[in-house]
């Protein structure tokens, strides 16, 4: 009777049936899948931090794999090519983590130091001084981060966040494309959770040592960021 019940089951679920279909949805709804298939971890030995970890454990915080980080861009005061090296470090960052971005498009948004967690990120340019963090005195180009919030049993979870890259810097002639690429690479990798190492062969090394790949510790670290809950 069970083995007769389950073929049943079977049936309907490859059979192209109305009611095949409402049980695909149910089982849809049951297990929320990857947008991305998870990325295999690689034990390169190179250094990687997070930058939250959840309540009383080492696990990090993370987004969802299961659907899709939506952003959005303001070229506003960016180079001509903002939206080429935008959308490659975009890329990138998704390939070594197995999370999915979703590009929602052209924003006139600024408000950089205030998403709600229905917000999209938002990339774009501001001028030194504009935002808290970015003083000309801090030398920083870039800053990126995420705002995670409780989804339940003290479960921690990113749901949007922004990356901020400085005007003057980004427009400097003699800075090249792979250069500003690796910036945005760089701040997107605190976006999805990576914290600073010191190690000049590591993207995430907090200073800008030219480096404009990423590292071993770099994919290490993302490949576990894509590998969160699906909450
Ligand atoms: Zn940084």
């Amino acid at each position: 009777m069970l083995m007769a019940l389950m073929l049943t089951l079977g049936a309907l679920l490859v059979t192209p049936t109305a009611i095949g279909q409402q049980f695909r949805v149910l089982v849809h709804f049951r297990q929320p899948s990857r947008v991305l298939p998870a990325v295999p971890v690689p034990d390169a030995g190179g250094p990687y931090a997070f930058e939250q970890t959840q309540p009383g454990s080492k696990d990090p915080v993370t987004y969802s794999p299961c659907k899709p980080i939506e952003y959005v861009v303001n070229p506003t005061g960016g180079p001509r090519d903002a939206l080429t090296f935008i959308s490659a470090a975009v890329a990138t960052i998704s390939r070594a983590s197995g999370l999915a971005f979703h590009d929602d498009g052209i924003t006139d948004d600024t408000d950089f130091e205030h998403r709600n967690a229905d917000d999209p990120v938002l990339i774009g340019f501001v001028k030194p001084g504009a935002i808290k963090g970015m003083s000309v005195e801090s030398g920083h180009i870039g800053l990126g981060g995420s705002t995670a919030y409780d989804v339940g049993f003290g479960h921690r979870m990113y749901r949007t966040g922004m990356v901020a890259l400085r005007t003057d810097w980004f427009s400097t002639p003699d800075v090249s494309r792979a250069e500003k690429q690796a910036v945005v690479m760089h701040e997107l990798g605190h976006v999805v959770g990576l914290d600073h190492v010191k190690d000049p062969h590591e993207l995430m090394d907090a200073e800008n040592t030219g480096v404009t790949t990423l590292g071993p510790g770099d994919r290490e670290g993302l490949a576990l960021l894509g590998r969160g809950s699906c909450r």
